[in-house]
């Protein structure tokens, strides 16, 4: 008897991603598949959710609709909360998509700027939903819990990084090594918590 194996699409262009939910919740038994490997990454999808759990579910649903199968998709940004937590789910459009986040960065330091280091807390988020082909839906959710610098610093990581300020670690995201981000990031958390989920779910 041959063991059965499952798939698991990943609604996701993104192979760094990829590479963080194999190792995450990759157990052996399931095969993990990327939207270019279904050929299906010029599926329009639009993210016109309230909330990242919203986004995150708009995307799994409409890939596993098309294919039928299980689709696991995520969603994220930085909650600043002097920003009434701005740039929130708009995080990756803030000022514009191809605006470089040296530019987005620096604006949101000048925003702070005079602003005491008690005030300048922030987060980033991340919410991941798995859509089931019989119409039912789970989400999971991770955040990590930081500070908005007064420069960038750091070369590693991507986005906000250089300027969200972890104090535990006396440094920021952008200074981490990348397994080490993995570890405490949101996405690593709200991975866990799907492993879980999932597990309930006998998936796992
Ligand atoms: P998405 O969920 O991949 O669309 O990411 C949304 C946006 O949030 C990204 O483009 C980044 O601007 C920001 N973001 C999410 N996670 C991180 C992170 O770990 N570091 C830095 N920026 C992040």
């Amino acid at each position: 008897m041959g063991t059965l194996v499952k798939k698991i699409i990943v609604a996701t262009g993104n192979e760094g991603k990829m590479k963080e939910i194999r190792q995450i919740l990759g157990d052996g038994s399931i095969v993990f598949s990327s939207l270019r490997d279904e050929n299906l990454q010029d599926v329009p999808i639009i993210e016109d959710g309230n909330t990242f759990e919203e986004n995150a579910i708009i995307k799994a649903r409409k890939i596993s609709d098309i294919t039928g199968q299980m689709v696991l998709a995520d969603d994220s940004g930085l909650e600043v909360d002097y920003l009434d937590k701005a740039p929130g789910i708009y995080s990756a459009r803030y000022m514009g998509e191809d605006t470089p986040y040296s530019v987005k960065n620096q604006h949101i330091i000048d925003l702070l700027d005079g602003v005491e280091d008690e005030k300048r807390t922030a987060r980033f988020v991340c919410a991941i939903a798995c859509a089931f082909p019989d119409g039912h839906t789970i989400t999971t959710r991770g955040t990590i819990e930081g500070r908005i610098g007064y420069e960038e610093k750091g070369t590693n990581g991507f986005g906000y990084d250089p300027i969200f300020y972890v104090p535990e670690f006396g440094c920021t995201t952008s200074e981490l090594e990348p397994e080490e981000k993995n570890k405490i990031s949101h996405r690593g958390k709200a991975l866990a918590a799907m492993y879980d989920e999932l597990l309930k779910e006998k998936i796992l």
